[in-house]
């Protein structure tokens, strides 16, 4: 494996000035970017205390349910001692663990806690958050792959009524393992694909809810490298939040007047606020029957489901007490839960993410602590082998592929290829003919009014015979020059699905079946810089 660190810019808005570390965004943050100082950070958090035991018990029961290695257990065991520390993230749980971005945002957590390990010489561990209680289904229940040679969702057919969240929803399994099964035929049959079905198969077999498949898949992929997992969704840690919920019920007006001070920061600071609740919201959910509903305040009142469901405060604290498995946080309160739980030295997030954290620096003060560090996850793109050779021979630059969009490179490969002008020849004869077709237009409306619209509709047509021709042209050049826009079709699908980055939409399964089950063992030993580059990795 080669890597390629690729200066690019392919981030705008926020997240893009927050990793070239504009003070104008940074400004948002209380740490910066790049070059944090981690120890300053690991003396700060010193100063408090964490529920280590029942997290540790929760984290020790449910990684061992998803099939935890050795390397897993010995860092719950770690973050049991009074000074360890945790790099943290997470994601949504997406079908077969999603887009690579996924696999990105743990790569970078691993990195950054055996890097700061050594560092500081004290225990920092991996942990990822499995986003369990998100309920937007049709953002997690598809993979992309690729039919005739072009880009097919494949969505699974399940269907939902209820506003659950994913650690609820039952898979059904039947269905599932068809769907797993269609969209291995995708794939090209290897060395590897028989075992990879069958693992993906049995983690299937053993899993009740989306979360739990998605948390067992990157348990086998990351099966060597001792990643903590952890389920927002999971009732267990709700009596764990128990003291930080009630904060956050009696200091709702607070968050949300800091929220909206910090917003209004964000649009003088010439950047759109991500998040967008109405004002009267209080950013915790609760479970009514089964479904997530947000809080809101209606004067002395908390009210929910359209006001169908209403608490005084003290009424909402008993039923924290009462039933705390049926409270959730949003995204405001979800960063704040999670350096309420865990000893964060850093906070690993995607542009998304950090777009959204630059809101939350009042919310973070209000409740009496600092930003974590947010560190930008790393972006990496996969270069392989055949791909690289048909680069290669179109004479493209890797660097290229980042700084324009392919479809571009085509047709300007192709342009060079013909010496002929032909689109500037069509364009002149168009302009010439349409000229003519006037002065005869104007004959014949003098003559006879009547026939006006038979005229234009004769211009109507000679136009589309032009076009005809052109594209008959174009046509034939194209199957002139077949093998070579295959191959930029095939670079496209590659490196640029979709126009986008290659991680946000493919996902990791077609590289498990093309490089072998260890693939992503050998591609965490890579170090990447922490910087704002992009990682090209020839395989
Ligand atoms: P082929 O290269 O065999 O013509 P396709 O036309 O289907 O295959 O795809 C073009 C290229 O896109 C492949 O060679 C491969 O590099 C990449 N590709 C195809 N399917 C996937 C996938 N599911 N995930 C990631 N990359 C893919």
């Amino acid at each position: 494996m080669e890597l390629y660190e690729i200066p690019v810019d392919v981030l705008g808005g926020a997240a893009g000035d927050y990793i070239k570390n504009k003070s104008t965004i940074t400004s948002f943050f209380d740490y910066v970017p790049y070059g944090v100082e981690f120890t300053k950070r690991a003396k700060h958090l010193e100063e408090r205390t964490y529920p280590r035991e029942q997290l540790a018990a929760y984290f020790t029961r449910y990684n061992e349910e998803l099939g935890a290695g050795a390397r897993t257990i010995e860092n719950i065991r770690a973050f049991r001692e009074e000074d360890a520390l945790v790099v943290v993230g997470g994601q949504q749980a997406g079908m077969l663990t999603g887009p690579l971005y996924t696999i990105h945002k743990i790569i970078s957590l691993l990195q950054l806690a055996k890097e700061q390990e050594q560092q500081l010489g004290k225990r920092v561990v991996p942990v990822f958050w499995i986003a369990g209680e998100d309920h937007d289904m049709n953002e997690i229940n598809h993979i992309y792959v690729t039919s005739k040679g072009k880009l097919k969702k494949s969505v699974l057919p399940q269907m939902y009524e209820k506003k659950a969240s994913a650690s609820q929803v039952e898979l059904s399994q039947d269905m599932t393992l068809a769907w797993v099964e269609s969209i291995f035929k995708t794939f090209r049959e290897t060395k590897y694909t028989k075992e990879l079905l069958e693992l993906v198969k049995v983690c299937l077999h053993h899993s009740r809810t989306y979360t739990d498949f998605f948390g067992r898949l990157i348990m086998e992929i990351f099966k060597e490298e001792g990643l903590i997992l952890m389920d927002s969704g999971a009732p267990e840690l709700r009596r764990i939040e128990i003291p930080f919920f009630q904060t956050l019920i009696q200091k709702e007006m607070q968050i949300r007047t800091a929220l909206k001070q910090t917003q209004q920061r964000i649009v003088e600071s010439g950047y759109e606020p991500l998040i967008t609740t109405k004002p009267e919201v209080c950013h915790l959910f609760l479970d009514i029957e089964g479904e997530r509903w947000l809080l809101e305040r209606r004067d002395d009142l908390f009210v929910c489901k359209d006001g169908e469901y209403a608490f005084t405060e003290v009424e909402l604290l008993e039923l924290l007490e009462k039933e705390p498995q049926r409270f959730s946080n949003n995204v405001v309160t979800r960063p704040l839960m999670q350096e309420y739980v865990l000893p964060t030295l850093a906070f690993v997030g995607g542009p998304g993410e950090i777009a959204y954290w630059a809101e939350l620096q009042g919310v973070f003060h209000e409740v009496g602590w600092m930003m974590p560090p947010v560190v930008p996850r790393f972006m990496l793109s996969y270069l392989e082998g055949h791909i690289a050779s048909d680069m290669i021979d179109l004479g493209l630059d890797v660097a290229e592929l980042f700084s324009k969009k392919l479809g571009e490179a085509r047709e300007a490969w192709l342009a060079a290829q013909v010496q002929e002008p032909v689109e500037e020849t069509f364009a002149q004869v168009h302009e010439e003919i349409m000229r003519s077709h006037e002065v005869a237009r104007e004959l014949v409306e003098r003559i006879n009014p009547s026939l006006r619209s038979y005229a234009y509709k004769n211009q109507r047509k000679i136009e589309e015979q032009l076009q005809l021709l052109e594209r008959m042209l174009r046509k034939n050049i194209e199957q002139k020059h077949d093998v070579s826009l295959n191959k930029f079709r095939r670079i496209e699908l590659s490196l640029q699905p979709a126009g986008g980055l290659q991680e946000r939409t493919w996902n990791v399964l077609y590289y498990l079946n093309e490089y072998g089950l260890d693939w992503i063992h050998h591609i965490t030993q890579l170090s990447f810089t922490w910087d704002d580059t992009h990682k090209v990795i020839k395989l």
